[in-house]
């Protein structure tokens, strides 16, 4: 086998991440997969060339936290709370999947990701109704070419169609887990690794989660995600205290949400170098509380954001970006009008969030030695985004434009790994009207059975979770 060609790119306006610049220019190459070197005049001898002028080249996003099962579920969710989420999507609508749904929906959620220059992504996979379910996810992620951690999830959705005989965590799901570890698929690969995620950590007692912890890293579980403190529907269970008593924190723990953390739960994560991944348009609509990403970060806490339901959002993270740089621009300024004021300067800035959305997801999976900035001895995952386009012309400020302007369909390369998969605007090597085709048809038949539900005695069963229901 030849060793692929290394790759030249030329001309591009560079958005390098690093901490302390700014727009700069000159050329990238990129060998074995690897950032080899950065700015100025770089000559090579064999090398391919990309002529990217007018283009932003920077950093692929990292999005911390997504359910990409959910991906055929598009638009369901639009007025949904946490509870009709529980009730409608995680007690029924996951009844419905089976092993080739999951494959669709992690596939093409993987697929659209890239699409959206998401290079990296944590998989918060709670789809796993059988082994074949979760080989299935696992599958439809590696097939995608993406980076990213697959947590396999816990939770004990219900099976049988019947809803009402959902476990929490039952015990076939520990066995399977150590199975799939065992398996090859972790093998021959670095850019799909293996994690977990726990049965939903306020509903299991702590015996229970401080085992499954235990599992986890005896398994090497890179990143174990977990959901806490949710705002509103907090009602003061403090896992991350609790976890912090028994002396369970550490570096692996990923938690997300979290906007109801104490300060002293923030600095205890903080200390432990956990991670916490903010999900800003789900604390948002879900009364989960104020997204907690800047306040996090100024206590030390490795901090990311999340996508989390494609089954409402969208799965790019310029919207997110958005969504969290402008709700922290608002709290700060209505903490001002409060007292009177008014800003005499915007803070965070853009800047800032776009961090956040590509080296701070990488500090919260513990991956910026690989990821996360465009330095030498950094993979080479990178995408490239037009400026010529209706939308991102003139760009003035490379950053605002991205934050503020961008979109997914600006995106003319995406590359992890070294690997093109997105070139002049398209994914390369898919079959894209056969796989919306059966994505379609999953969808189709998983919402038809989801219809015929009584959802009533379900919300009975579920209410006592959400006693605090306004
Ligand atoms: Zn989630």
């Amino acid at each position: 086998m030849t060793a692929e060609r290394p790759i030249l790119i030329r001309n591009a306006r560079l958005l390098t991440m690093a901490d302390g610049s700014d727009e700069t220019s000159g050329d990238v190459l990129i060998a074995d997969g690897m950032i080899q070197a950065v700015g100025g005049r770089i000559d090579h001898p064999d090398a391919k060339i990309v002529d990217a002028a007018g283009g932003i080249l920077m950093p692929g996003f990292v999005d911390t936290h997504r359910h990409v099962w959910q991906t055929q579920l598009r638009s369901v969710a639009a007025d949904w709370s946490l509870f009709d989420y529980f009730v409608r999507m995680r007690m029924i609508y996951s009844a419905f999947y089976a092993p080739d749904d999951v494959w669709l929906g992690n596939h093409i959620g993987a697929l659209e990701a890239l699409h959206a220059g998401v290079t990296t992504m944590v998989d918060h996979c709670h789809i796993l109704n059988s082994p074949d379910h979760a080989d299935a996810a696992l599958k439809g992620l590696i097939d995608a070419g993406g980076r990213g951690v697959f947590c396999y999830g816990l939770f004990g959705n219900p099976r049988g169609h019947d809803p009402l005989v959902a476990e929490i965590a039952p015990d076939w799901l520990a066995a399977d887990i150590r199975r799939l570890r065992a398996g090859t698929d972790f093998s021959g690969q670095d850019r799909i690794l293996f994690g977990m995620a726990p049965a939903e950590a306020e509903a299991t007692p702590l015996p229970h989660l401080l085992g499954e912890l235990h599992l986890a890293r005896e398994l090497g579980a890179h990143s174990i995600s977990l959901h806490v403190a949710m705002g509103g529907y907090d009602q003061g269970h403090r896992v991350v205290q609790q976890l912090a008593d028994a002396g369970a924190l550490g570096p692996d723990l990923l938690f997300v949400h979290g906007a109801a953390l104490t300060a002293a739960e923030q600095s205890a994560i903080a200390e432990a170098g956990a991670g916490l991944s903010v999900t800003p348009e789900t604390e948002m609509q879900m009364g989960m509380g104020h997204p907690l990403a800047f306040i996090a970060q100024a206590a030390g806490i490795r901090t990311g954001l999340g996508i989390d339901i494609v089954s409402n959002y969208a799965g790019d993270m310029f919207r997110q970006m958005r969504l969290m740089l402008q709700a922290e621009r608002a709290r700060r300024n209505a903490a001002l009008e409060a007292r009177g004021g008014a800003p005499r300067q915007i803070t965070p800035t853009a800047r800032e969030v776009l961090r956040m959305a590509t080296l701070g997801g990488a500090e919260a999976l513990h991956l910026e030695d690989r990821i996360g900035s465009i330095a030498p001895g950094k993979r080479a995952d990178l995408i490239l985004v037009r400026t010529d386009t209706i939308n991102m012309c003139p760009t003035i400020d490379a950053v605002a434009a991205i934050v503020l302007n961008a979109a997914p369909s600006d995106i003319d390369m995406v590359m992890v790994d070294g690997r093109v998969l997105k070139r002049d605007g398209a994914l390369t090597g898919i079959d894209w009207p056969d796989l919306a085709g059966r994505l379609q048809a999953s969808a189709m038949r998983i919402t038809a059975a989801a219809d015929r539900v009584d959802r009533g005695p379900i919300e009975a069963m579920a209410a006592p979770l959400f006693a605090n229901l306004t």
